[in-house]
């Protein structure tokens, strides 16, 4: 039996953070479940990135948000299609336009509907967060790039092609130097490879690693991950030197025939010796997982 009590994953607005004029994170506070949020103004209108999981938290999302815009228009985005990320979204109908690339835009319509039954097994806490979710159709979907004007601010919104999930994009404040990444990035936690197989295997490791080395090489002054506390570039360059390690040292050992088992359990072991204080240990075997059926055999 597993002890652990999963903690109920709410969003807090009390602690939001300015980050830039006009630009602030609702911080994920450490808790499983909840995302980085964030608000991003201009002189007409108001951008907000995730909605945290389940209507009520949406709720406090789309209360705080309407306070910050003060009457200025709203759209909403969201980094990628996993629950805590995007299964709000039903609440922001009417009252903002919720726009995403369409690689995430499919990812919700194909996988939202498993994605929602696979997270309401995960525990009770997590399935009464879910009750009454609807997934939503965004209003606006664009293919690969999409420049917000906001008034006086314009925002970038990139699709990064298949990494994390199949639909990842990145919203970027360029006045600013902020970058949003969802969970291509997260702080002071290994990453989160959602392999699943056979029911999802869309995250790639190779693919994550060069949107990684594409990213690191933009420096933006301040990265907000998915979860975790917000940083500087040096967030990106982790997780890239943390995905070519895994490649490599997965790699090596599949190139000497060594079962997946136990590549797992050495790799991990090296991993958590070089990250001691990274949470999310699971995740690394996944990733094993995942970079072995990437291995060109
Ligand atoms: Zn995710």
């Amino acid at each position: 039996m597993n002890d652990y009590v999963m903690p109920d994953p709410v969003v807090q607005v009390t602690g939001a953070q300015e980050l830039a004029r006009d630009l602030v994170v609702v911080p994920d506070r450490r808790v499983p479940l909840v995302p980085n949020i964030g608000l991003i103004g201009g002189t007409h209108s108001v951008l907000v990135v995730e909605t945290g999981i389940g209507p009520e938290n949406a709720e406090t999302v789309l209360e705080f948000a309407a306070e910050f815009a003060g009457g200025r228009k709203m759209y909403l985005t969201t980094t990628h299609f996993h629950p805590e990320h995007a299964f709000g979204a039903q609440v922001f109908a009417g009252e903002a336009t919720f726009l995403i690339n369409r690689a995430q835009a499919e990812d919700l319509r194909a996988k939202g509907p498993g994605y929602l039954g696979m997270f309401r097994g995960l525990d009770e806490v997590i399935a009464r967060r879910l009750e009454g979710v609807r997934l939503v159709t965004p209003d606006l979907v664009y293919d690969d790039e999409y420049d917000l004007d906001l008034g006086g601010r314009v925002v970038r919104l990139r699709a990064t092609g298949r990494a994390h999930s199949k639909g990842d994009q990145i919203v970027t404040v360029p006045d600013s130097g902020v970058m949003f990444t969802g969970d291509l990035v997260e702080a002071g936690q290994f990453a989160i490879f959602p392999w699943f197989p056979p029911h999802d295997t869309d995250v790639s490791g190779t693919r994550w690693l060069a949107v990684m080395e594409r990213l690191a090489a933009q420096s933006p002054q301040v990265v907000v991950p998915g979860h975790g506390d917000v940083g500087g570039p040096q967030l990106l360059a982790d997780v890239r030197d943390y995905l070519r390690l895994l490649r490599d040292e997965t790699w090596t050992r599949r190139d000497s025939a060594m079962s997946e088992e136990t590549i797992a359990e050495e790799v991990k072991a090296l991993m958590i010796a070089r990250h001691p204080e990274w949470e999310g240990r699971d995740w690394i075997e996944k990733g094993v997982g995942c970079l072995c059926s990437e291995h060109a055999s």
